[in-house]
């Protein structure tokens, strides 16, 4: 298997995990530790973000580079179009493509920090669909994931006007998508319904944040808009400065909320693991894997 788009093939479960890119050589180290740790699960690939305004880009190809290498596994480097022209983009790809790094989740991406609103970079692109439509026109070989929003994305109007853009990122050539992150299964099952009946037919992959830290997993829902189910919150308050309490809540609600999308008969699932493996881990070997 080589691109992301063989994960799923044939009714096969895509299991995949999402790195970032590390700050420090202390947390690459503790990093490649983790993803250790979760190759041990068979994932069909992993991917690693792309930081704002293109910061982190060498840095991103560098580990997936690197966890290709090291552990022989396909993998995607995320890519957005902040602040980069459409040829600056395309010598990124040209150079993945040199590393081994096959496939890509294409992305518009969020406003440069201390920018309220997305601007198009002159002589770039202004959303996903275009980014999508130049890697499939140009870089035919690779695999391509984009972006879903169960809870609709922050900046569209409504869910319906959000799924004809989703749309329009498929119909330009994407292979699967990938979901934000969600926490109530119910949104997850409404939005897959709504893409098949928009006639999407790529998989649709629940991207799932096991939660370890209460404080951490606020401030990420804050940023993304995901809602966490009031009696989760519950649990997760109540287990007060107690940091092990609060990550035995979250593994439990990721093990209950795995299992129910696998049994719904979902593509694969793709945790975003936050460069450590203990939550994921946990709910991987608790869960039961399509076989
Ligand atoms: P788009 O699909 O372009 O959509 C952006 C907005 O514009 C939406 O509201 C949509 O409805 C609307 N829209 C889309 N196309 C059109 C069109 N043609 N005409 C009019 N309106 C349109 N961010 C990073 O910075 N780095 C990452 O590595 C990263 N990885 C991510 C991985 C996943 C799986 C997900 C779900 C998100 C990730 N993000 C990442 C966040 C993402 O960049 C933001 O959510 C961003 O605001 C939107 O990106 P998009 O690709 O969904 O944009």
């Amino acid at each position: 298997m080589k691109t992301l788009r063989d994960a799923y093939a044939g009714g096969r479960f895509g299991l995949s995990f999402e790195l970032f890119p590390p700050k420090s050589p202390a947390g690459e180290a503790a990093l490649f530790h983790h993803v250790g740790r979760l190759v041990e699960f068979e994932p069909s690939f992993i991917t690693c973000t792309y930081g704002a305004g293109g910061s982190t880009q060498q840095k991103t190809l560098e580990i997936v580079a690197k966890v290709r290498k090291d552990f022989d596994l396909p993998v995607a480097t995320h890519l957005t179009c902040v602040g980069l022209t459409a040829d600056q983009l395309r010598d990124y790809l040209r150079q993945a493509i040199e590393a081994g790094v096959l496939s890509v989740v294409a992305l518009r991406g969020d406003p440069p920090k201390g920018e309220t609103a997305f601007t198009k970079t002159a002589g770039g692109f202004g959303y996903a669909n275009e980014l999508v439509a130049m890697i499939r026109g140009e870089f035919a070989e690779m695999g391509i994931a984009v972006a879903g929003y169960p809870e609709k994305h922050l900046e569209a109007p409504d869910l319906a006007t959000d799924l004809a853009n989703l749309k329009r990122k498929i119909d330009a050539g994407a292979d699967a998508v990938i979901t934000q992150l969600f926490y109530h299964n119910e949104d997850f099952f409404r939005f897959r319904d709504a893409c098949d009946a928009a006639g999407i037919t790529t998989p649709i992959v629940p991207g799932l944040l096991p939660v370890t830290n209460f404080a951490q997993i606020q401030r990420i829902t804050a940023l993304c808009g995901a809602k966490l189910p009031q009696p989760f919150i519950d649990k997760l308050s109540a287990a007060g400065d107690d940091d092990d309490a609060q990550f035995r809540a979250g593994v439990e609600f990721a093990t209950e909320q795995t299992q129910q999308l696998i049994e719904s008969g979902v593509a694969g699932i793709h945790y975003y693991v936050l460069n450590k493996s203990e939550a994921a881990s946990e709910v991987l070997r608790a869960v039961t894997l399509p076989a």
